[in-house]
C-alpha cells in the first residue's frame, strides 16, 4: 500500500447473502465505525437493499471524524456485472437485479469500486493479512454458498464480468445429483455449502440408511454436524461430504496451483476438524499441496477488502 495515502480512509462494504457489513477502512487495515444489518429481515426488494447500503454508508459518513472518505469499495456476493455495476441473478438471494454503483455515485458524488466479495477476501489476506505480499493465493469462502477469489502472480484475476472462479460451481458429483441453486447439477455448493449440507445429509441418507430414520432431520448444516458427532451411523456421511470436498479443492489446485489457500466462513471456521482435515486426507495425491490455512481475519476478509480494492484504486 502507498504510503501517500495514509491519511485517507474509505468507506468498505459487504453485502453477503444474509448481511450487509460495512466500516471505515484505513490504509493500514483497521476498521472501524463496524456496522452489521440482517439483510433477510430488512430488505424485500432489491431497491430495499440499495437503500440500505446508503443508509449504512450515509451513517459512516456522518459519524467520520476524520473527514470525508476518499472512496466506497463495495464486496458483493456475485454474480455481478461489472459493466453496469449491479448484483444479477444470485443464487443466493431472491432477487434479480440489485443496483450498486450508479445510486452510490449519485447519492454521495464518491467514486465507487464493487467487485466479487471472494475477490475482496482474497485481496484482504495478501494486502492486511499473515500472508502479506503472497503472490499466489486462492481464498475460498464455505458459508451460504461456496465462492473464490484468485491471487495469481500478485494480481486478481477478475474474468470477463467480474465472476472468475465461482468454483462453488464446479461439478464435483454425479452419484447424488444434487440440484444447485444456479440451475446445475453435482455443483460444490449445492453438497457443502450452508444450505447445501443439509440437503446432501437427506439425500445421502436416503440413499444408505433406508427406513432407519429414526431421528429428526436436521435443517442447518450445525446441525448435521451435532448429529454426525452424536450417532455414529452418521459417520459415512462424514466421509461422503470429505469426498466432495476433496474433489472440490483438488479442482481449485489443478487450475491455479496456487503457494497458499486460505479458507473463510464461519462453517470451516467453526467446523474445521470435521471439514479441513478430512478434505485435505482426499484431496487428489498427484497434486502439489499448497499450504493451508483458515482465516485469521475473523470474517471481515471482504470488507477489508472492498476498502483495500478502493484504496488500491484511489493510490
Ligand atoms: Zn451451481
Amino acid at each position: 500500500m502507498n504510503t501517500r495515502n495514509r491519511g485517507i480512509t474509505v468507506i468498505g462494504v459487504d453485502i453477503g447473502a444474509t448481511h450487509i457489513r460495512s466500516g471505515r477502512i484505513s490504509p493500514t487495515g483497521e476498521a472501524d465505525l463496524l456496522k452489521k444489518e440482517n439483510l433477510r429481515q430488512t430488505c424485500r426488494t432489491p431497491d430495499d437493499v440499495t437503500r440500505s447500503v446508503i443508509r449504512a454508508i450515509d451513517d459512516l459518513l456522518r459519524e467520520n471524524e476524520a473527514g470525508q472518505a476518499a472512496a466506497i469499495g463495495i464486496a458483493a456476493a456475485g454474480p455481478l456485472d461489472l459493466s453496469s455495476g449491479a448484483i444479477v441473478q444470485s443464487p443466493n438471494m431472491s432477487f434479480e437485479r440489485i443496483e450498486i454503483t450508479c445510486p452510490l455515485r449519485e447519492t454521495f458524488g464518491l467514486p465507487v469500486y464493487l467487485l466479487n466479495d471472494c475477490a475482496a477476501g482474497a485481496l484482504a489476506e495478501v494486502v492486511f493479512g499473515p500472508l502479506k505480499g503472497t503472490g499466489d493465493l486462492v481464498y475460498i469462502t464455505m458459508s451460504s454458498g461456496i465462492g473464490a477469489g484468485v491471487i495469481a502472480g500478485g494480481r486478481l484475476i477478475a474474468g470477463t464480468t467480474g465472476n472468475a472462479a465461482e468454483v462453488g460451481h464446479m461439478c464435483v458429483d454425479s452419484t447424488y445429483a444434487l440440484p444447485c441453486g444456479c440451475g446445475g447439477s453435482g455443483h460444490w455448493e449445492a453438497y457443502a455449502s450452508g444450505t447445501g449440507i443439509p440437503a446432501f445429509f437427506r439425500r445421502w441418507r436416503e440413499m444408505h440408511l433406508p427406513g432407519r430414520i429414526r431421528h429428526e432431520h436436521p435443517s442447518s448444516a450445525p446441525e448435521v454436524f451435532k448429529a454426525i458427532r452424536e450417532h455414529m451411523d452418521f459417520s459415512g456421511f462424514a466421509g461422503a461430504l470429505a469426498a466432495v470436498n476433496g474433489r472440490g479443492l483438488s479442482n481449485v489446485i489443478a487450475a491455479y496451483e496456487p503457494e497458499h489457500i486460505v479458507f473463510d466462513g464461519p462453517l470451516i471456521r467453526e467446523h474445521a476438524d470435521l471439514l479441513l482435515g478430512p478434505m485435505l486426507e482426499r484431496t487428489d495425491r498427484y497434486l502439489p499441496l499448497p499450504q493451508v490455512s483458515i482465516s485469521s481475519l475473523e470474517g471481515y476478509a471482504p470488507l477489508l477488502g472492498a476498502g483495500a480494492y478502493a484504496l488500491e484504486k484511489e493510490d
